[in-house]
């Protein structure tokens, strides 16, 4: 009897482990080479967000479907916090970062990135009727006009305590990182999960102003009365797809694949779906 309770031991034990590695190579993405896992954050609409059935919606989303079709891949998405994006995929345990994502030199280090597909800029939400919005760039053309009014806006963020969504590039600008942004001298960087929950901070005077990319400020102004966008266009940025570095084979036919989408319009229709234009043809 002994030994047969012995043996079950030996066995639940096993089982055990086999189950654990199981568990793992379901983490890791190389588990299963026919489903495309993408990182993203669906906070940040028109590009991901999720829909009233509580999908994740929006321009990426649907470029991440039409990438994965071209693949012949299966498609699983990801939402995560977005500063967790960039690290998962740098990591293994996703494939691709699809998020409103920002070209820097800084995330370089971890990921690679795929040729770019939008451009954007960083813009400051205010409370209607701040001074800050009085700012106005008549010809963002004209560079002389662009940078005297990003003086002025910066001047007006010193002393200030500004919302940012937590890892982007909005959050750089404000508090500077090492490669792409020097910082807004005398402004004070206050993360928070969404820009919704900073713009709602902003409203409950917690912050002064919060600081986010263009095209979902727009949305987030939309949704929230009293509050107005500065026309002052802080940075230039492109959005590309981040890919992990060992992961030359993936890069090479997301890039494959984006171009076709490209060439055959898929992308704009896809931007114009949601009421906007890429930019591409440009
Ligand atoms: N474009 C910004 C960045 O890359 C914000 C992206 C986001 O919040 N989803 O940091």
């Amino acid at each position: 009897m002994k030994k047969f309770f012995k043996i079950m031991v030996a066995v639940l034990l096993l089982a055990t482990l086999v189950g654990a590695c199981f568990a793992f190579t379901a983490c890791n993405n190389n588990g299963d080479d026919n489903t495309l896992i993408v990182a993203t954050n669906c906070e940040f609409e028109p590009f991901e967000y999720l829909n009233d059935d509580g999908k994740p919606t929006g321009i990426d989303m649907d470029i991440a479907a039409a990438i994965a079709n071209e693949l012949g891949m299966k498609l699983e998405i990801k939402d995560m916090a977005f500063d967790s994006v960039v690290g998962s995929v740098a990591a293994g345990t996703c494939d691709i970062a699809m998020a409103g994502l920002t070209v820097t030199e800084e995330r370089k280090q971890s990921v690679n990135f795929t040729q770019t597909y939008f451009s954007s800029s960083q813009v400051v939400i205010a409370k209607t009727g701040d001074s800050i919005l009085d700012i106005v760039v008549e010809d963002p053309e004209n560079k002389e006009e662009l940078s005297a009014a990003i003086a002025q806006v910066e001047a007006m963020l010193n002393g200030k305590r500004v919302g940012v969504q937590n890892g982007t590039t909005g959050y750089s600008y404000v508090s500077g990182d090492s490669d792409d942004y020097a910082g807004v001298a005398g402004a004070t960087a206050v993360g928070f999960t969404s820009g919704a929950l900073a713009v709602q901070a902003m409203l409950a005077g917690n912050v002064d102003y919060v600081i986010i990319d263009k095209v979902p400020a727009e949305k987030l102004i939309a949704a929230n009365q009293g509050t107005s966008v500065s026309n002052v266009v802080l940075t230039g940025e492109d959005y590309a797809f981040g890919i992990a570095k060992n992961n030359t084979e993936l890069l090479n036919k997301v890039n494959a694949a984006l171009e076709k989408l490209i060439e055959n319009g898929t992308i704009e229709e896809i931007f114009q779906k949601y009421g906007y234009t890429s930019g591409l043809g440009d």
